[in-house]
């Protein structure tokens, strides 16, 4: 059977405050597996919302670390199996975003560099890079939170988890919890910019 590739993206209408509009929706092909991620995203009750907030949990770790608040969580059959926070300062590597280090993670826990049948909670779209890691490592679905107008890459600047001419190809919703995520972000450049740091 094959995979069903959904792309939906969450922007609120004009003077809608609080957001989760979906405003695109596309199915290219079939498959069931998934079927339960296309519930509602913005009701309350979502299932969505308590991965993300583990995501958010992971953020507020980089946050205290001074780092760019960006948390990660990969989830399969219901339990983190990996968690992770943007660490580039730390580690000083330019590849250590939180995703990077949440799918590296999550293959050592599985033993396998395949992540199939995992869903990956992230706070931020993932930039070119993590989204080339995506497709790279097979995930089937991606959930964010915050959109990025700088890098965003599977919504916002490029399409590379649904660019059909790649091998594989992701279920994308972003907008869960998406002032929490865009929220912590603001507060952090706040203070980075009243430090005189960024
Ligand atoms: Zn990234």
């Amino acid at each position: 059977m094959r995979c069903m590739i959904v792309s939906v993206v969450m922007r609120p209408a004009p003077g809608d405050l609080r957001g989760g509009s979906i405003v695109s929706f596309s199915i290219s092909s079939v498959c069931c597996e998934w079927s339960s991620l296309m519930e509602p995203i913005d009701n309350p009750l979502s299932p969505h919302d308590r991965w993300m907030a583990a995501a958010l949990n992971q953020s507020r770790i980089a946050f205290d670390e001074g780092e760019v608040p960006v948390g990660a969580v990969v989830v399969q059959d219901e339990r983190i199996i990996a968690e992770a926070y943007n660490q580039r300062e730390t580690l000083v590597d330019p590849t250590a975003h939180a995703e990077m280090i949440a799918i590296t993670q999550a293959a050592q826990t599985l033993g396998s560099w395949r992540l199939t049948n995992c869903t990956l909670y992230v706070t931020l779209e993932p930039c070119p890079m993590c989204a080339g890691a995506i497709v790279q490592a097979r995930i089937p679905a991606v959930i964010y939170g915050a959109t990025d107008p700088k890098a965003g890459a599977c919504h916002t600047l490029y399409g590379i988890t649904d660019d059909s001419r790649l091998n594989h190809q992701s279920i994308v919703i972003g907008g869960v919890l998406r002032e929490d995520c865009r929220d912590i972000l603001r507060e952090f450049f706040a203070v980075q910019r009243a430090l005189g740091k960024k």
